[in-house]
């Protein structure tokens, strides 16, 4: 981006007014005066609407290269999902339960617990995305009814994958927010089908999708009707299985600081273990995720699926105590 200045303006001020804005000046072109008369400014400096520089005292104008995800750009840095605000100045939002959504005794059990410690989606999967064919694949059409009352019941909102294209209209019957899974991060006509039925989507980032990549696919959801796009960071395939991800922060705060995006962090399958999860969603705070999404069970021995980086249910309050300021902290 390139600022001009007017003849009369003080330089310094305007940088000074750039800098305030989380933008950096990397050259100064000069008038033959040898003040300065244009500001080029660093690639990396944070995404801000063009029109708000150009009120700026003593900018002239301002020069923009079109954004390539010109819809993502222009999203607030903070969007309302079914009455719950998400993003930039608002309380961490936290999306909590099972990996699968096993019975509809079990996610109506786990909705009372979470929502009395202040979560404020019900996650669960009803159609799962499993590396082997041979792995439980979920409970499918039942399993959103069973969600959806759960989360009825206790005044929660449900968050729920659509896997495959022919799942979009009983899944957006079903959630308040559909998640797109990793895998399916480049799964355009799924994407295309989601951002069709109009719903907030909960994008997660393919496991190993550039951010230009990742932003480009909300674009998809924005461009074709999606109402709001919130990202998903859930970790990268890396070279070492120690963790079964590589959780990127930076990544996370160059979407929430940079780019002004709603982000949150899902720590769970980031490491796969989940004596990892509250050190790392507490960094994910610190780097500026607006929410966590942690997997939850009664009985992570029992879990039908993901049972080692599923929080017990009974320890999930402590830790959202400990993680002060969330939002059942208190
Ligand atoms: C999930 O959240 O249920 C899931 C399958 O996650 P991911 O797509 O990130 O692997
Ligand atoms: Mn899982």
């Amino acid at each position: 981006m390139i600022v001009s200045l007017k003849h009369d303006a003080d330089p310094e001020r305007v940088a000074a007014e750039l800098a305030a804005r989380g933008l950096w000046v990397a050259e100064a072109l000069r008038a033959e005066s040898g003040r300065p008369s244009h500001y080029v400014l660093a690639p990396f400096s944070r995404a801000v609407d063009p029109t708000e520089l150009s009120h700026i005292e003593g900018v002239a104008g301002v020069a923009a290269p079109r954004s390539p995800h010109p819809l993502v750009s222009k999203q607030s840095a903070c969007v309302d999902l079914a009455g719950v605000a998400i993003g930039a100045g608002a309380a961490p939002a936290l999306m909590c339960g099972p990996c699968s959504v096993e019975s509809e005794e079990q996610v109506r059990a786990l909705a009372e617990r979470l929502s009395q410690a202040g979560v404020a989606f019900l996650r669960g999967g009803a159609f799962k995305p499993r590396t082997s064919p041979y792995a439980f694949q979920g409970h499918g059409d039942e399993a959103l009814a069973w969600l959806r009352r759960a989360a009825d019941a206790f005044g929660m909102r449900v968050v729920t994958e659509a896997l495959g294209e022919a799942h979009v209209a009983a899944v957006a019957d079903h959630a308040d927010l559909v998640q797109i899974g990793s895998r399916n991060m480049h799964n355009y006509a799924l994407l295309r089908a989601v951002g069709k039925t109009g719903k907030p989507v909960l994008l997660k980032r393919g496991m190993a999708a550039t951010l230009d990549e990742w932003l480009l696919s909300g674009e998809y959801l924005l461009q074709s009707g999606a109402r709001a796009v919130v990202f998903c960071e859930r970790g990268i395939r890396s070279f070492d299985a120690s963790t079964r991800n590589l959780l990127d922060l930076g990544a996370v705060a160059l979407l929430a600081h940079v780019h002004r995006q709603p982000v949150v962090v899902d720590p769970s399958h980031a490491t796969g273990r989940r004596d990892l999860i509250e050190p790392l969603a507490r960094a994910a705070l610190a780097a500026g995720a607006a929410g966590l999404m942690i997997e939850t069970h009664a009985d992570p021995g029992r879990a039908l699926s993901d049972g080692p980086q599923a929080v017990p249910v009974d320890d999930l309050v402590p830790m959202l105590r400990r993680l002060s300021p969330l939002p059942g902290a208190s």
